[in-house]
């Protein structure tokens, strides 16, 4: 079992923190919120006062961080403080640029590193069943498999550094555009009459079928798993893809990538966190599309 160093214990690091208390591993973790220190603090998790005190003998250094500006101001504190050879897993969602500077400042201190951005969100990062999608050297990825398999379920080595990160706003890319065509599509249904179930029986086994019609249904009382059956509250905010969007939408512009829908998706998320919607799951992006539809 290996002596594990975990800074960022929110809403997602606390969760997978426990995880690998569960699995047996010594985790000292790290957070200025006292908040997220109490709750992983509770689920076995040693809290260390000072960033010094969790690098003591770490052989593994798990960041979960809001955004790559943290990830790289910490990088900058933490590798001074590492042996040599220590691995770096970053699974903070950010910039690619940043993933790879993350990359370079690991790998000039010595250290090795992957990206490893997750899918899944809360329910998979406490259930133990996120998607890693990483990115770094093979023996780099092959050293941390053990760990990210602690904490999900689905592995996989996307391609040299930031290539986790590259497969995570692609991915998000679509979701958050498919959320959009599913929910303009109820709104459709409602206008023309058709009752919301009998939109969803069709389209469910047709060429509309996609995981945000069938596994998170902005519909209330389709899909029992869904959160528009919970008012919007928990799973995925929609600050956080739009979050996604931003990242994936700087990345389109820096590598030339056209797009018609990326750019008007973020359009559409940006009004609805401005309009008070940034707390709720992204999937209340529907509520938005009522409320803008009129009466024939
Ligand atoms: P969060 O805000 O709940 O947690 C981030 C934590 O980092 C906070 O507790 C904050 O206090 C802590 N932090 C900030 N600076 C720190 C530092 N220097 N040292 C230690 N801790 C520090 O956010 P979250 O929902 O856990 O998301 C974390 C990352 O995961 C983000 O990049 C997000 O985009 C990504 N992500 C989130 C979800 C989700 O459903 N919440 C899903 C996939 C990916």
């Amino acid at each position: 079992m290996a002596k594990i160093a975990f800074f960022g214990l929110g809403n997602m690091g606390g969760p997978m923190a426990a995880n690998l208390v569960r699995a047996g591993h010594s985790v000292a973790g790290s957070d200025p919120s006292a908040v997220a220190r109490t709750a992983a603090s509770l689920a076995g998790v040693s809290i260390a006062a000072t960033a010094n005190d969790a690098m003591q003998g770490a052989e593994i250094v798990i960041t979960m961080l809001p955004s790559g500006r943290h990830v790289l101001a910490l990088y900058n504190d933490l590798l001074p403080l590492a042996a040599a050879g220590t691995l770096f897993i970053d699974s903070s969602t950010i910039e690619i640029t940043d993933a790879r500077a993350a990359h370079t400042a690991a790998s000039t201190a010595g250290m090795r590193a992957i990206d490893a951005p997750v899918s899944g969100g809360t329910g998979g990062a406490t259930a133990g069943t996120l998607t890693f999608m990483c990115g770094g050297a093979d023996a780099d990825f092959a050293a941390a498999h053990l760990v990210l398999a602690q904490m999900g379920r689905n592995i996989f080595h996307s391609g040299a550094a930031g290539a986790g990160q590259a497969a995570k706003i692609c991915n998000n890319l679509i979701l958050g555009i498919s959320m959009i065509a599913v929910s303009e599509a109820f709104v459709l249904a409602e206008k023309l009459g058709l009752a919301a179930d009998q939109m969803f029986k069709v389209a469910a086994v047709s060429s509309g079928q996609c995981w945000s019609l069938t596994t998170y249904c902005p519909e209330p009382g389709l899909v029992p798993t869904s959160p528009a059956n919970r008012d919007y509250q928990g799973g995925f905010a929609a600050a956080l893809m739009l979050k996604d969007l931003h990242l994936a939408m700087a990345a389109a512009k820096s590598s030339g990538a056209a797009g018609g829908l990326g750019p008007l998706a973020t359009d559409i998320y940006q009004r609805f966190c401005d309009e008070g919607g940034a707390g709720r799951d992204f999937s209340a992006i529907i509520t938005a599309l009522r409320a803008a539809s009129t009466s024939p």
